[in-house]
């Protein structure tokens, strides 16, 4: 059986023909799904026999809703999803005045293995398909009984480590027979997979890229992210600069602060000289605390004092407002919480 939303209109519409159905069937059922119908049965326009091959052929892959945890300030919300294999994974909305931005999963765990980073704990279980990327949204505006106007795949996952999946769910998720997100609204955060980001530099899309940095120097960076044993932060900014060039597109760097580690003034002189003369803004995030690493939030004062060298260098910087800490809302740490107790690493 398939998951009917990991096929395209296109895929779909193959499909109807190899059954001798008419193609347009297949925009009726995506009609349906994408206004939350999730039983063929209940689709009222499809005669029964039709029904019966799709009942067949495909299941609607909509995870189950496990909990929900609200930030005490309500503009946060996690969810723990469940799909039928079991797997559980987070998912967050934060509500914003210009709508709802969705953080999504793209993978089950994660295996780039960052210190500071919950989700990497456990290994990865398994890529997550388009199909399934896409069922976080659905599930959640169910629920929140509003469009989601923003994505950001800054959940659990490597999305670049998920290519071909990832970028089939932006290819459907922008599509407008699917939910008309256009691509300017839809944010990919990378620890930096540089061959992958030429492959979305040439492709031209005009997503924003976001680029998980937290270091200025390979030695710091190579002590907090194993990938940048693969890639320097020299090849990684040259493949920044041509994404900008190919796209027009500003990158966003993160920069997650770390107590003494990585947020020293000498830190935030180097980070300014990096960045100099790239077309971007970075976001400074106090990092979250995950249970049994050592990484320790930067004080108030320091995070200033960063941001103000970053400013007088001219590198455009915001303090990202840490929404949902009260909810472990940062990456992974629910899922982690949730394995934890259950003693199972799929968390079923
Ligand atoms: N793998 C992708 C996307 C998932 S991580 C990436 O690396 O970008 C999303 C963001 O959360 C990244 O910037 C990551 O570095 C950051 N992050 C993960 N754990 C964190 C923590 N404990 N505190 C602060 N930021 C964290």
């Amino acid at each position: 059986m398939n998951n009917i939303l990991d096929f395209t209109l296109l895929e779909l519409k193959a499909w109807f023909k190899n059954q001798n159905e008419s193609e347009y069937r297949a925009k009726q059922v995506f009609d349906f799904i994408y206004r939350n119908v999730w039983d063929f049965d209940d689709m009222n326009n499809i005669p029964i026999t039709i029904r019966k091959k799709l009942n067949e052929a495909f299941y609607i892959g909509i995870p189950k809703v496990v909990e929900i945890y609200e930030s005490s300030d309500k503009n946060t919300t996690k969810y723990l999803l469940m799909f039928n294999d079991g797997n559980v994974i987070e998912t967050v909305t934060m509500k914003y005045t210009y709508g709802y931005s969705i953080c999504l999963s793209t993978q089950v765990g994660c295996r780039m293995g960052c210190k500071f980073c919950a989700s990497t704990v456990n290994g990865m279980v398994k890529n997550l398909t388009s199909g399934e990327i896409l069922a976080e949204i659905l599930a959640v505006e169910k629920i929140i009984g509003t469009r989601i106007s923003n994505v950001v795949l800054m959940g659990s996952g490597e999305p670049l480590d998920n290519f071909n999946n990832v970028i089939k769910f932006i290819n459907i998720v922008n599509a407008d027979y699917s939910l008309n997100i256009g691509q300017r609204h839809i944010t990919l955060s990378t620890c930096g997979i540089v061959p992958k980001i030429k492959e979305i530099a040439d492709m031209k899309m005009q997503i924003t890229l976001a680029i998980s940095l937290h270091a200025a120097n390979d030695e710091l960076r190579k002590n907090i992210m194993p990938i940048s044993n693969k890639y320097s932060i020299k090849e990684l900014i040259d493949i920044c600069k041509y994404y900008t060039e190919k796209t027009n597109r500003r990158i966003t760097f993160e920069y997650s602060l770390i107590k003494e580690i990585n947020d020293r003034e000498e830190n935030a002189i180097e980070l300014s000289n990096l960045l100099k003369g790239t077309l971007c803004h970075v976001n400074l995030i106090p990092v979250n605390k995950v249970t049994d690493n050592t990484f320790e939030k930067s004080t108030k004062e320091s995070i200033i004092i960063f941001s103000n060298i970053l400013n007088k260098f001219g590198i455009q910087n915001t303090v990202r407002r840490e929404m949902g800490t009260d909810i472990n809302a940062a990456c992974g740490q629910l899922r982690r919480k949730y394995i934890e107790l259950k003693g199972d690493n799929r968390g079923e």
